[in-house]
């Protein structure tokens, strides 16, 4: 059976761990050659790397930080000199410093949106120019429904997950007559390492707000950032896709 992806070349930021590690799994079983990238997690990233070859192609880790700028081009330098095209472009490198707003140091708010926002700018900026030589491409950034609603003690997350819709939208406006397709999702509450962190109590009350009864999974979000990427969502350009289990649905 022809794969998805077969011929295409993925750069994933943060991929691994949580959704940027299902997204590097996902292009790569539908046969993407994948590169991604990671901060510091060295264990985590053999393990994705090994995890994602048995989908049979190239699958290729590398230790960049989205917030620096100098390590973004060269990423995005080493991706064309060895393959000579990138097709799929995800955005998902991000973090979180939570902390009410009258103790939030500048620095706490500033590094959010470094990582968060600027870096997705960084390697937007970077790929656009190679994606639009060819004409060809797709960018998908991994938002947040934090970019929907106030989230108490996540100012500086809520104002980088907006901004990257915004971004989004802008990137789609510019992009797409040069044949870029841009597009975002926007996760609810996904089990990873980042929500792990958060108080069972906040949990709790989460779920009850979820119509699915639960929080998804990093495999629920990587099926749509796969599902954009594709050929099936050509006619899909500058939009956000929430992917929450009806958490935004109602008002409850
Ligand atoms: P996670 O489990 O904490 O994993 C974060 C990934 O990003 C790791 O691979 C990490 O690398 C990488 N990373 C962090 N800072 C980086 C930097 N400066 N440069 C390069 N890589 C960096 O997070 P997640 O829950 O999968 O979240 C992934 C994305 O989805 C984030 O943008 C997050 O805001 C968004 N999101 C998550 C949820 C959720 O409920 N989990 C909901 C909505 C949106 P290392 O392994 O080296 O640390």
């Amino acid at each position: 059976m022809e794969k998805a992806f077969a011929g295409k070349v993925a750069l994933v930021t943060g991929g691994s761990r949580g959704i940027g590690q299902a997204c590097v799994e996902a292009l790569a079983k539908g046969g993407a050659e994948v590169v991604f990238t990671y901060r510091h997690n060295e264990t985590a990233a053999e393990q994705t790397t090994a995890a994602a070859k048995a989908h049979g192609g190239r699958v290729i880790p590398l230790k960049c930080d989205s917030a620096d700028t100098a390590q973004v081009n060269q990423t995005v330098e080493q991706v064309i000199a060895t393959f000579e095209q990138l097709d799929i472009l995800v955005l998902n490198a991000g973090i979180t410093k939570d902390q009410y707003l009258m103790l939030m140091s500048e620095e706490e708010f500033a590094q959010v949106l470094d990582t968060n926002l600027v870096g997705a700018f960084r390697f937007a900026k970077a790929a656009c120019r190679p994606m639009m030589t060819r004409r060809a491409g797709t960018i998908i950034t991994v938002s947040s429904v934090a970019a929907l609603f106030g989230i108490a003690g996540q100012t500086n997350y809520c104002a980088s997950k907006g901004g990257l819709v915004a971004f989004t939208q802008a990137m789609a406006a510019e992009l797409s007559p040069k044949g870029i397709r841009v597009n975002a999702v926007a996760p609810g509450f996904i089990e990873t390492d980042m929500t792990a962190r958060m108080p069972r109590k906040i949990k709790l009350e989460a779920k009850q707000r979820i119509l699915a009864g639960r929080f998804g999974t990093p495999q629920e979000v990587a099926g749509v950032v796969a599902f954009l990427a594709s050929d099936a969502a050509e006619y899909i350009i500058g939009q956000t896709l929430v992917v929450d289990g009806g958490l935004t649905s109602t008002v409850a």
